[in-house]
């Protein structure tokens, strides 16, 4: 379905980003990975989810401006630009607003919502020369609702929904699309710490603290998957969804249904 697009995936060398690059390539889509961590392993398996595929890394840190022009360039000259562009790249903090330190604000604010306006400005120009492209954000829940102790997380969430809107909206009458993804709770590394400082602050066992993690938030009572996500920046990208636009979409158990 996605064959000779190019997808730029940032933050897929774990977690919902991987799943997202693997899915995308099972269509057909060559990809561009980044994100720190094991590149070549990350790289290894989304080449084996596609078949003649282009599978690209660059390393860019996204809390820098200059190494995401670096990046973009990158995908301009080795894959004519980035025709699917996710901007999933993130990083949590937890701690009371008093207590945050002003440093994981920076930074939380520069990866999660400040890069994701960097690379849409420089993906916006090729794809309007095309008179085609996806944008697809991942925000959170959090881009929805709030919860205590996540300040910077809810806010950059918060802000990449508004860019979204924006993005749709400037794009509207062409062949670009933006829409922003919200899951919920996903079992990724990124979660797998809160839970296991929840085990240790309430003296309980990891499965348990999993279970707590999970039921607070999502009725369901189950975690969102990977490939879940992945299957649905799959049909944003498609011509089905050509209509879809400044879509906030939540797939997050029936969090933000309460
Ligand atoms: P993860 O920790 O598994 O993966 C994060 C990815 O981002 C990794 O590839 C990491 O290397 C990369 N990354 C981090 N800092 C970076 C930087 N400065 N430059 C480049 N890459 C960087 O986390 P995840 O859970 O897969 O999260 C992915 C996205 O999904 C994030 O935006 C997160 O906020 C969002 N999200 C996650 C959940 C969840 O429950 N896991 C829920 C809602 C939204």
């Amino acid at each position: 379905m996605l064959k000779g697009k190019t997808a730029l995936v940032t933050g897929s060398t774990s977690g919902i980003g991987l799943g997202i690059a693997q899915a995308l390539a099972a269509q057909g889509a060559n990809i561009i990975a980044n994100g720190f961590g094991d590149a070549e392993g990350a790289q290894r398996q989304i080449e084996s989810a596609g078949t003649g595929i282009r599978v690209g890394y660059h390393g860019a840190d996204m809390s820098k401006a200059a190494e995401i022009e670096d990046m973009m360039r990158y995908a301009d000259s080795e894959f004519g630009g980035a025709d699917i562009l996710v901007n999933n790249a993130g990083i949590q903090h937890v701690a009371n607003i008093e207590d945050f330190p002003v440093e994981r604000w920076d930074a939380i604010i520069a990866i999660n919502l400040t890069s994701a306006f960097h690379t849409t400005r420089l993906a916006l120009p090729g794809m309007r020369s095309k008179d085609w492209g996806r944008i697809i954000n991942i925000a959170s829940a959090h881009g929805l609702v709030g919860s205590a102790q996540k300040s910077a997380y809810v806010a950059a969430k918060h802000g990449i929904v508004g860019l979204t809107k924006v993005t749709a909206l400037e794009t509207a009458q062409t062949g670009i699309t933006a829409n922003a993804i919200c899951p919920g709770w996903v079992l990724t590394p990124l979660v797998q710490k809160q839970v296991e400082a929840r085990a240790a602050r309430e003296g309980i066992a990891v499965e348990q603290a999993k279970r707590e993690l999970v039921l607070e938030k999502q009725p369901s009572g189950q975690f969102v998957t990977p490939e879940e996500l992945g299957a649905l920046a799959v049909f944003l990208s498609g011509e089905a969804a050509r209509q879809v636009r400044g879509a906030i979409w939540n797939m997050d158990g029936g969090w933000v249904a309460q």
